[in-house]
Formats: C-alpha cells, sequence, structure tokens
C-alpha cells in the first residue's frame, strides 16, 4: 500500500510552499486509500523550536490534512542512525574523515579556482595514517565511484547523475550528530514510505540518497520533486509578498478550502478545472499531472475561490469560522442574529471573513454615531420626513422579517411619492451607521424590531 510523508524542518511556521507539498502528499495517500506521516524533521538543534512544530500542527490541522502516523521526531531516533552508521563502517561503507577545515578549505579554493565543483576528494577514504581514538573525526559514506544513479521522478522524468558527480558525503558530525540526508534515508525506510513528494530545492539530494538507500540494503522509494513557488513578480515567494503563512490566510479572513483549492491548483491541473472539493482533490489527483514549471502566486484568484467558498458552502460552515473573527475583532456575537445569517447576507459583498466581520459589527453592537459623511448626504436635514414615515410603518409589523420590511419601505415611499433611494438611503445609515450594506430590508430583518426603531430614532433626534 502506498504511504507518503510531509517531512518540515522545524524551524519557522507552515508557510504556503510547504503547505502544497504536504497536501499534494496528502492527496496521493488518500487517493490510493494509502497512509499519510508527520515526521519533525529537527535534527538542527539551533535552528528548531517547539513554538515552530506547535505552529506546523496548528496550520496542518487548520486545513484538515490528517495523518495516520506520526508526528515522529528525528531527535528521538539517534540510537537508530548511529546504529546504522556503525554498521556501514564495520561493513566498509562509511569510514572516519579526519580532515581538518583547513585542509577542506584550502581544497574548496583550489577546485573553486579552477572552475571545479567543489567535492571532497576521499583524502581519508584512502589514507592509512593513524589517529589517536579520541581524535575529532566525522564519518563519510562511500559513495560509489563509478557508474551513475538514474530514478525516474514523477514530475520531471528521468535524472541520471554520475557518480563522478557525486562525493563522499559526511553521515555523521564531529559531535556525534547524524546529518539531514542520512537520517532522511533511514526514516523513510523505517517508515515504510513508498513515494517522497517534496520540494524541487531537495532534487540534488536524491542521488546521494539513492546510494545511502542501497548501501543499507534498502528499497528505494519513488519521487516527486514539486517546483517552486513564485510571487507576482516572478521572484521565490518570501515574506515581501504579504503572508506566506498559512496561519496568516487563517488570520486574514480565508477558508481552509479555499486555500486548499489554491493551492491544489498551483502546480496541478486536470483539464481547466478551477473548483475542486476536498474530495474531487482526492479522486482526481495524480502525482504525473504536477507541472514542471515554477507557478506565481496569484492574490486575486486566492481571493475569488475564497468568496466562492463562502457565498457555495452551507452558511452554518462557514459561520464557524466567522466566529474566529468576530472573537478577533473583538464582536460579542452571544447576542444578535445567526451567524449563519450574517454569511447569507453577506457572502455575495466579501472577499474574505474578516471583511465580513468588520462590515457587520453593527448587527452586534449599537453605535452612538454615525459615519459623518453618509450622515451630510442623506440625514441631514432631509430626511426626516420620509424616516419618520417609515419608522411609524415598521412599527405596526408584528412579522419582523425581510419581506414584510421591505413591503413597509415601499409603502413610505409610495406615500411620499418619492423614489426608494430617498427612503432607503436614510434608513440605511440609520440602522448600520454607514452608507453601505446589503438590501437594507434584509439588514433590519436581522436586527430587532426593538434595536431598529432605536436607531431610527437617533438619527430623528
Ligand atoms: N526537512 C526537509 C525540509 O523541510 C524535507 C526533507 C524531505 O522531504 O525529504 O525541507
Amino acid at each position: 500500500t502506498v504511504k507518503t510523508r510531509f517531512a518540515p524542518s522545524p524551524t519557522g511556521f507552515l508557510h504556503v510552499g510547504g503547505a502544497r507539498t504536504a497536501l499534494y502528499s496528502w492527496l496521493y495517500a488518500r487517493h490510493l486509500q494509502g497512509e499519510f506521516v508527520l515526521r519533525i524533521e529537527d535534527t538542527d538543534l539551533e535552528r528548531s523550536t517547539q513554538e515552530a512544530i506547535d505552529a506546523i500542527i496548528e496550520g496542518m490541522n487548520w486545513l484538515g490534512l490528517n495523518w495516520e502516523e506520526g508526528p515522529y521526531y528525528q531527535t528521538q531516533r539517534f540510537d537508530r542512525y548511529n546504529a546504522l552508521i556503525d554498521q556501514l563502517q564495520s561493513e566498509d561503507k562509511a569510514y572516519k574523515c579526519y580532515c581538518s577545515r583547513e585542509r577542506l578549505d584550502a581544497l574548496r579554493e583550489q577546485q573553486m579556482a579552477a572552475g571545479e565543483k567543489p567535492r571532497y576528494d576521499g583524502h581519508c577514504r584512502h589514507s592509512s595514517e593513524q589517529h589517536a581514538a579520541d581524535a575529532p573525526c566525522v564519518i563519510r559514506f562511500k559513495n560509489p565511484t563509478a557508474g551513475s544513479v538514474v530514478f525516474v521522478d514523477h514530475v520531471r522524468g528521468r535524472i541520471e547523475t554520475g557518480n563522478d558527480q557525486l562525493d563522499d558525503l559526511i553521515i555523521r558530525r564531529t559531535d556525534g550528530a547524524p546529518t539531514y540526508n542520512f537520517c532522511v534515508v533511514v526514516d523513510d525506510w523505517d517508515m515504510e514510505i513508498t513515494h517522497v513528494v517534496r520540494g524541487e530545492d531537495h532534487i540534488n539530494n536524491t542521488p546521494r540518497q539513492i546510494n545511502i538507500y542501497q548501501a543499507l540494503g534498502a528499497p528505494v522509494p519513488e519521487f516527486a520533486h514539486v517546483s517552486m513557488i513564485l510571487g507576482d513578480d516572478g521572484a521565490k515567494l518570501s515574506k515581501r509578498h504579504g503572508a506566506v503563512s498559512v496561519m496568516q490566510y487563517r488570520d486574514d479572513g480565508y477558508l481552509p478550502q479555499a486555500l486548499l483549492n489554491y493551492l491544489v491548483r498551483l502546480g496541478w491541473s486536470h483539464g481547466d478545472q478551477e473548483i475542486f472539493s476536498r474530495e474531487q482533490m482526492i479522486e482526481l489527483f495524480s502525482l504525473d499531472a504536477i507541472g514542471k514549471s515554477a507557478s506565481a502566486f496569484n492574490t486575486d484568484k486566492l481571493l475569488w475561490l475564497n468568496q466562492h467558498y463562502m457565498k457555495t458552502s452551507p452558511a452554518s460552515e462557514v459561520a464557524e469560522y466567522l466566529v474566529w473573527h468576530m472573537q478577533d475583532q473583538g464582536i460579542d456575537t452571544a447576542h444578535g442574529p445567526a451567524l449563519a445569517d450574517v454569511v447569507s447576507l453577506y457572502a455575495e459583498r466579501c472577499h474574505t471573513l474578516k471583511e465580513m466581520a468588520e462590515q457587520s459589527r453593527y448587527l452586534f453592537e449599537d453605535f452612538s454615531e454615525f459615519e459623518a459623511n453618509a450622515a451630510k448626504k442623506h440625514l441631514r436635514p432631509v430626511a426626516a420626513e420620509p424616516l419618520g414615515l417609515v419608522r411609524s410603518k415598521l412599527a405596526e409589523l408584528n412579522t419582523w422579517q425581510a419581506e414584510a420590511i421591505h413591503e413597509q419601505i415601499n409603502a413610505a415611499a409610495a406615500d411620499l411619492e418619492l423614489g426608494m433611494g430617498k427612503v432607503g438611503m436614510p434608513l440605511r445609515v440609520a440602522v448600520t451607521g454607514t452608507g453601505q450594506s446589503p438590501g437594507i430590508d434584509g439588514v433590519i430583518a436581522l436586527l430587532s424590531k426593538e434595536q431598529a426603531l432605536a436607531r431610527i430614532d437617533m438619527a430623528l433626534a
């Protein structure tokens, strides 16, 4: 059975590039009813933090990318890596290297000056010098010296690398810590990963890792290296382009489904379909339909998708995400309309939940002032008559719902032989405090009758 994994290094938040890699990996497992593993690659003790681990897990949870196994932590598996490094040494597949920093630096400079790619020259692999038992050393992997490594990447196709391009990789540092390329191989083997989906930035590690699999007698998984995400200016996506952390998208008012839909299309396609429910993504996803070229982030498209999901998802589901934004903006929703009704009224007008919360604040909180420009234009001094009449007509109502409210506003306009706007706009400013809102009958229906009348009274005062 298929088993994939997401293996972030906890050195920062979950960013959109990582989230897309995680999504593809997760989708592939779900598509084939396989399993998905979360593995925290925390071997870099200086840069890894618990905060980052929590942030990654929070991001995965928010996106709904669930895992069957894990989180595993590489720092809890050092004994296993070290046992295998010892084993490779005893099989003469790895060796101690005593080369000093000075020697390695000089070698590097020489090679660079000669226009060569810097690589370790295998000095200690061939040397028979004796060293004290406690002399500081690293362990290097004996990379094959002849032949080449071939793999067929699901995204990039066949890739062949001559072993003469590779050198003897350090697999254990002087301080005893096993290194990234080695740990990844051991983990993917032990965790029985069948498909490694990861960023293109790792593609140069893959031939080296394949040699290590082979030295360990481990089966080599399949690979899919996903291209980079660029900002809309063509540069690698970074903080400079605005939000890059997944949780920042939550804070900015996006639905997880919108971000998922956006990310799945950022580098993967199925004909020209743009909208994919979670189930459809799972059903249609394949590694081979991932595109080779880098994709540019397009915030307008994400906004469009977000509005699409705000409009088309069940309002009660959207409301569950709106609550967070209401709280975030300090709006007390214990009293006032049901949030699902707010979603229904506002989805057409907003692109984010944050906007929705901002714009609907007046439904939950009374205000003591009207927006100055709106008041100047629509309330004073001209509106006393229409407002007064509409107030008395609304006061007559026994059923407080949009249709009945609409009829009363119409009737007031007809009685005064005024256009709807001459009644509707003052009324809007009176009950919302501003010159903009969804249809005023729908708005008033979400307020209580007492509230609506009191606000009109305030405007008339
Ligand atoms: N820990 C690596 C990273 O965050 C990923 C390694 C892998 O997926 O093989 O870049």
